[in-house]
């Protein structure tokens, strides 16, 4: 029962990770689905290729990454066809990454109709967030009538760097108070007391929180109206713009960090103004959740960004000394877990992500075969 197949279908890709317990035995990626040369025509075709090239005997699961789990969905679940229709309930809290999802949970039982498949939701570490933490001040009949409440995302991500980062510091899980900074494409932050999301930064979707490759991150929501109203755009318009077009890519014409930082060591403006913006915001969380949670062991910067650029978290951190939060240049550009000095009260920590082998034990675990 080791072998667990794991499946991210995005609209027009499909990641997949073939584990026996924590091994990696093969991996790969299907893109330009449905696109004029890409790899496959649909999902169905995709997962019948991935299904061919790779040895899938002895296969006792497989994870499925579901991005929206709603108000219901609190854990890893085993899929049956009552789960298949929950998940197809949410699609309008999350119409552009839902779908994808249930086309690979569809073709998947289909192909492998007698091995159990476990839908692993973005959402569901964060189901622990207390009501004041995931509840707006809006009417409260229309926020009930419409599902409308801060779930966060990149849940897999945050409970499995938490549980690192204690590792790294020889605690317990759970009596570690971590602040987890996931800057990758998509970026959020997240306040684990003892192993438990009690805040995080993004919403009803990954829109909010964090200045991203491409997204807005949080914004007042005047600026819609704005839009709208005197600039005369249609919704769908305003939406494209504040997912697709924001971010570092709408401050500074370029969504990979990378691009940025180079343009900003040549001291281009822009470039700068959005390393400023981005990393000032991801500041103004941590300072929020330093709040939240009182005492904090650690704070870990994961994912693309988080793990690659000493430039970014030397400057998220900067003039937090009195807060007996620092970071060691030297430690810093070699990414060693615990990059702050020795003997401060909040460790800085950088830890790889994983979630395909998060996704992987949760699926396992959902199935009893593991705590
Ligand atoms: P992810 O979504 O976790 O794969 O992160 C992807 C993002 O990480 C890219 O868009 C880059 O902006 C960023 N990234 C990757 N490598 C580096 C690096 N060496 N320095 C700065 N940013 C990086």
């Amino acid at each position: 029962m080791t072998r667990v197949l794991v499946l991210n279908c995005g609209s027009s890709s499909v990641k997949y990770r073939l584990f026996d317990g924590a091994a990696t035995l093969a991996k790969g990626l299907v893109e330009r689905i449905g696109e004029e040369g890409g790899d496959a025509a649909d999902h169905l075709a995709a997962l019948q290729r991935i299904m061919a090239e790779t040895d899938l005997d002895g296969l006792a699961a497989v994870g499925h990454r579901v991005v929206h789990g709603g108000p219901d969905f609190h854990a890893a679940t085993v899929i049956d066809d009552a789960v298949v229709r929950g998940i197809e309930a949410l699609v309008p809290l999350a119409p552009l990454h839902q779908p994808a999802a249930l086309s690979g949970i569809e073709v998947a039982r289909k192909l492998l109709p007698s091995v159990p498949q476990v839908a692993v939701f973005d959402t569901a570490f964060h189901a622990t967030i207390p009501p004041e933490g995931f509840t707006w001040a809006i009417d409260t009949e229309l926020a009930g009538r419409w599902q409308i409440r801060r779930y966060g995302f990149h849940g897999t991500s945050h409970a499995y760097v938490a549980r690192r980062t204690a590792g790294v510091l020889g605690l317990s899980p759970a009596e570690t108070n971590v602040i987890t900074l996931h800057l990758g494409n998509g970026a959020s932050a997240c306040a684990v007391r003892g192993g438990r999301s009690i805040a995080t930064s993004m919403g009803l979707s990954p829109l909010d929180g964090l200045v991203m490759g491409t997204r807005s991150g949080a914004i007042d929501p005047t600026v819609i109206f704005h839009l709208h109203r005197v600039a005369g755009l249609p919704i769908d318009e305003i939406e494209t713009s504040l997912t697709r077009h924001g971010g570092l890519l709408g401050l500074a014409g370029e969504n990979d960090l990378r691009a940025v930082l180079s343009r900003r060591a040549l001291g281009d403006e822009a470039a700068t103004l959005a390393f400023d913006v981005y990393t000032r915001r991801i500041r103004e969380y941590v300072g929020a959740y330093l709040a939240v949670l009182g005492r904090v062991d650690a704070i870990t910067f994961t994912a693309g960004v988080g793990e690659n650029s000493p430039a970014v978290r030397a400057a998220t951190l900067s003039g937090l000394e009195p807060l007996g939060i620092a970071v060691d240049p030297a430690r810093n550009e070699a990414a060693a877990p615990i990059i702050s000095p020795d003997g401060g009260r909040t460790a800085v920590c950088v830890v790889p992500t994983d979630e395909e082998l998060e996704i992987a034990d949760q699926s396992r675990a959902a199935l009893g075969w593991e705590d």
